[in-house]
C-alpha cells in the first residue's frame, strides 16, 4: 500500500441480524440463557427447564404441536416406551434414558445436563443463529419463539427417587 493510499474495512451492517447478533432474546431465549449461565445447584431440575429439555428432545406432537422428535432421539431396545439420546454416545441404558417413569430418576432430571446440539433447557445452551431463522427454520429456533404458554403446556414429571449419591456433581457425558 502506498502512503496515500488509505485501508480499506468491511462495511457493516446496521442491521444487528446480519452482524450475527440478535436484537431482542425472544422470552424462551432469556429464560435459556439465564439458567445456563445461572448453573443450577439443586439435586433436581425444576419444571420449567424440564419441560425446554422434553420440548428439545422430543418436540411437541403429542401435544398437537408441528414440532417433531429431535432426529438424534432413538427408541430404546431394552426399555418399553423409554428413549435416548443417540448424540452424545452414552448409549441404551437405564441411567441414561431420557425420561423416565415417574417414580424413577431419568438423565433429563439433573440439575445439569448438556446436549449436543445445545438446545434450550440444558447447561450449556447457545442461542441460535441468525441463518436458523431462514425457512425451513430449525428446531431450536421454533422452540426459541414459541409463546412461553406453549412450553408450559408440556408434560412432565420430576423423577421421584433422589439423585443417586455418586451422580450428584456428575455432569452427564455429552459431545459438544
Ligand atoms: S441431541 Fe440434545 S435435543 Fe437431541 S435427543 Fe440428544 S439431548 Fe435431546
Amino acid at each position: 500500500m502506498s502512503k496515500n493510499e488509505k485501508p480499506e474495512f468491511r462495511r457493516v451492517s446496521v442491521d444487528p441480524n446480519q452482524r450475527g447478533i440478535k436484537k431482542k432474546l425472544s422470552m424462551v431465549q432469556s429464560f435459556a440463557v439465564a439458567l445456563a449461565s445461572r448453573g443450577i445447584s439443586n439435586n433436581k431440575i425444576n419444571t420449567p427447564v424440564k419441560q425446554l429439555r422434553v420440548l428439545s428432545c422430543f418436540g411437541n406432537e403429542p401435544q398437537g404441536g408441528i414440532l417433531p422428535p429431535c432426529e438424534y432421539l432413538l427408541e430404546s431396545e431394552t426399555g418399553e416406551g423409554m428413549h435416548y439420546c443417540g448424540a452424545c454416545g452414552c448409549g441404551d441404558k437405564k441411567t441414561t434414558w431420557l425420561t423416565q417413569h415417574a417414580d424413577e430418576y431419568s438423565k433429563l432430571d439433573y440439575p445439569k445436563v448438556a446436549c449436543t446440539l445445545q438446545m434450550p433447557g440444558f447447561t450449556n445452551y447457545v442461542v441460535s443463529t441468525p441463518d436458523e431463522a431462514e425457512e425451513p427454520v430449525t428446531r431450536k429456533y421454533y422452540i426459541e419463539n414459541l409463546d412461553y404458554k406453549e412450553v408450559q403446556k408440556t408434560p412432565v414429571t420430576i423423577g421421584m427417587q433422589p439423585i443417586p449419591e455418586e451422580n450428584k456433581e456428575e455432569e452427564p457425558k455429552t459431545k459438544e
